[in-house]
């Protein structure tokens, strides 16, 4: 055993040079999206998506996953683009369900299409879904989601989870300035209400198409001051150091929500996520500019071997902090570093 790594069930896993292990995998598994949130992909923009044969096949996903459980990853989620978009995505859970070691398998979408698709999900070994709204208001909605979307489809698409098994769900909620900040507490009682889970995001700087800039972010401290004001709430201790969310308790029912904090205060030090874009390429970090393509080296014709030799080589090299750097950048006045891959290609 050398110093940046350990041994586990599956065999070495190396460290990054900050010590972080690799335990979650985030799988993009198209690039494609029926909505144009104005957050992630406006829609005053022409996208050019990837063609199908440029796409991981089901069979290279699940080769990849099984030698990446060997290097550590224990969850797995499927994002996107909109992965409910993704042909047969039922077959890629099922397979990947099956993969040992692999001890939580989560999707998240922006739900449109989960009433018809929650039941063959759950079937097919999908343990959770993360469902992404940022409005209750039809106008709203309609207008962060880009394309005419109506909120009581996913909201339906929601409660049809929850009766298939998703649980428990969570709801991821981007908070943007002069768009929802008004509706954080609306949003809290609506899902604390049926027990969901919301996670309240800070704007991030993904991209480069947002529009991003820091006095549209409302931070975590403002979020839970508003949902404090309409409820009393407590602290809950993170079930894993590598968790990004900062979670609290509604004292009258034990139901959660969480914050999370990525502008105002940064949590690179437990990172300890990887993800795959669409067309097979690794990052390290959410905002990398770049990341190199397993998919080729598959179809060049690597073996399980020069892979692994290959993966466990590039995360002993990570030293990703993006989110911390940027800190530092803002408090010296500086803006975030300018080149970033775009969310939709590698999923949130
Ligand atoms: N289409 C699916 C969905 O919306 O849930 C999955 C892909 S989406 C890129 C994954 C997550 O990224 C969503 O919860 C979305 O809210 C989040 N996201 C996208 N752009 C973001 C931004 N600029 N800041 C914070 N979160 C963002
Ligand atoms: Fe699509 Fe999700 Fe991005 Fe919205 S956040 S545009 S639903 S990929
Ligand atoms: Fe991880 Fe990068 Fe996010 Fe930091 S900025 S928490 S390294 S994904």
């Amino acid at each position: 055993m050398t110093p940046d790594s350990t041994n586990g069930a599956f065999g070495s896993q190396p460290r990054d040079r900050l010590g972080r292990p690799i335990r979650d995998l985030r799988i993009s598994v198209i690039d494609r999206c029926n909505f144009r949130c104005t957050f992630c992909m406006p829609a005053d923009r022409e996208y050019r998506f990837l063609p199908r044969q440029q796409l991981m096949t089901f069979e290279e996903i699940e080769r990849l996953v099984r030698l990446f459980v060997q290097l550590g990853v224990r969850k797995l989620r499927l994002t996107g683009g909109e992965p409910l978009l993704r042909r047969d995505i039922e077959e890629l859970v099922r397979i990947l369900a099956a993969v040992p070691g692999i001890e939580d398998l989560a999707l998240t979408t922006n739900g449109a299409l989960l009433g018809a698709k929650a039941p063959a999900l759950a079937d097919a070994g999908l343990n959770r879904v993360t469902v992404s709204v940022e409005s209750l208001r039809a106008d709203v909605f309609g207008r962060v989601t880009g394309l005419g979307h109506s909120v009581d489809q996913v909201l339906d698409g929601i409660d049809a989870a929850a009766a298939a098994g998703l649980g428990p769900i969570k709801i991821n909620t981007v908070v943007m300035k002069g768009t929802n900040e008004g509706e954080i507490a609306d949003i809290a009682g609506y899902f604390k209400e049926r027990g969901h889970i919301v996670r309240f995001i800070e704007f991030m700087d993904v991209g480069t198409v947002n529009d991003w800039s820091l006095d549209r972010v409302v931070t975590a401290s403002e979020i839970t001051g508003r949902i404090a004001e309409r409820w009393p709430l407590e602290p809950v201790d993170r079930a894993q150091a590598s968790d990004v969310a900062e979670r609290f308790r509604y004292l009258d029912d034990g139901v959660e929500f969480g914050v999370i904090p990525s502008i105002s205060r940064p949590f690179c030090g437990d990172c300890a996520r990887a993800r795959l874009s669409s067309d097979g390429r690794l990052y390290t970090c959410l905002f990398a500019d770049t990341g190199p393509s397993l998919r080729d080296r598959l179809r060049a014709g690597a073996t399980d071997d020069d892979l692994l030799a290959f993966l466990a080589g590039h995360w002993r090299q990570r030293e990703d902090r993006y989110s911390e750097v940027r800190a530092e950048r803002l408090r010296a006045g500086l803006q975030p570093a300018a080149e970033r891959v775009e969310m939709f290609r590698i999923g949130g």
